[in-house]
């Protein structure tokens, strides 16, 4: 269903991903963990061209692409595919809730601004915030803004959806909420990629865990496999330090 293979990515001398292959079924929530700098948000970034790779190929869905040989047209078909929810929001200030909500269902669905609202007012709902679609991102707490930002996501309906840290960016007593919300869009069905430092979390959650470290995947085995007997020292070393 989505098929990452063989993606490299260097900012001038400096090569971060170093053929990082990544397969993620239908449904399937994988989490991705490992230490500050390892590549993880670039190799995020890449999925949905917001980082273009140097090299790889890209399956999403029914749409393969092969990075170094792309055409513009193929990058929009690929990015209606996706939605990324930021560590740091990523609203527009001068949008309300409801306005960052319908701006990607109009602007990129094409849909009519009344079908954009009724969307955007369901998926506010869904993640708590009915009584604050009026308000500006300013106007938010940054829990409430990462709702909103969750809420945009959904209304895309994306194949997959891809969270860089979520909640890293939260005072302690909003990561919570937060991350009950993503749990029950996890359970829904829908496929995740997950960048997170939670590991209770990636726990809970995931079906599968990806250890990042140096720009590749070391390590990515099934979640009660990853935690009880992972296989290689490295992993070890980094859970025994995320203790
Ligand atoms: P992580 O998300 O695991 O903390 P990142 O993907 O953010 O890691 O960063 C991996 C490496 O890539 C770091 O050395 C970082 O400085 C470098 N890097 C990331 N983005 C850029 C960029 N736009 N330009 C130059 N270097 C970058
Ligand atoms: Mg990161």
């Amino acid at each position: 269903m989505i098929r990452l293979s063989n993606i490299k990515k260097s900012f001038g001398e400096n090569q971060v991903l170093h053929g990082v292959n990544l397969s993620v079924d239908t449904g399937e929530v994988v989490s991705i963990i490992g230490a500050s700098g390892s590549g993880k948000s670039t190799f995020l970034r890449t999925i949905n061209f917001l980082e273009k790779a140097d090299s790889g190929s890209i399956t999403i869905d029914d749409l393969t692409i092969d990075v170094e040989k792309v055409n513009d047209k193929e990058i929009v078909n690929l990015c209606k595919k996706t939605a990324m929810v930021f560590q740091s929001y990523n609203l527009f200030r001068h949008r309300t809730a409801l306005e960052n909500v319908m701006e990607a269902l109009i602007i990129v669905q094409k849909k009519s601004k009344h079908e954009a609202r009724d969307i955007a007012i369901a998926e506010l709902e869904r993640v708590g915030l009915l009584d604050r679609i009026n308000y500006y991102p300013h106007q938010l707490s940054g829990g409430q803004q990462q709702r909103v930002g969750i809420a945009r996501a959904l209304a895309i309906n994306p194949k997959v959806m891809l969270f860089d840290e979520p909640t890293s960016a939260l005072d302690p007593e909003m990561v919570g909420g937060i991350l009950d919300i993503i749990r029950s869009i996890a359970e829904q069905g829908r496929t995740m990629i997950v960048v997170t430092h939670e590991m209770n979390f990636a726990q809970e959650v995931s079906d599968k865990v990806a250890f990042f470290a140096a720009g590749n995947i070391v390590e990515i085995e099934r979640t009660k496999e990853f935690f009880t007997s992972p296989k290689k020292v490295l992993t070890h070393q980094f859970l025994r330090h995320m203790k």
